[in-house]
């Protein structure tokens, strides 16, 4: 799954929402997310974040932002 990072704080540029063919993507508390359960991993909006703040959760240190990821996306 890819998740969302604190490059996005009060980011919420929508570009990356627009593009996920699954919408997958929810509104956290002062950034988006994306729910772990539904991304089918396709990567399409990684590129389309201008902050940057799209990784997948195979990059080290990234436990966290999963966690609030699926926290917060659990929520809708
Ligand atoms: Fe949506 Fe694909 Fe990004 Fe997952 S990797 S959030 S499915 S656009």
């Amino acid at each position: 799954t890819y998740v969302v990072t604190d490059a996005c704080i009060k980011c919420k540029y929508m570009d990356c929402v627009e593009v996920c063919p699954v919408d997958c993507f929810y509104e956290g508390e002062n950034m988006l997310v994306i729910n772990p359960s539904e991304c089918i991993d396709c990567g399409v909006c990684e590129p389309e974040c201008p902050a940057e703040a799209i990784l997948p959760d195979t990059e080290d240190g990234l436990e966290k932002w999963l966690e609030l990821n699926t926290k917060y996306s659990a929520e809708w």
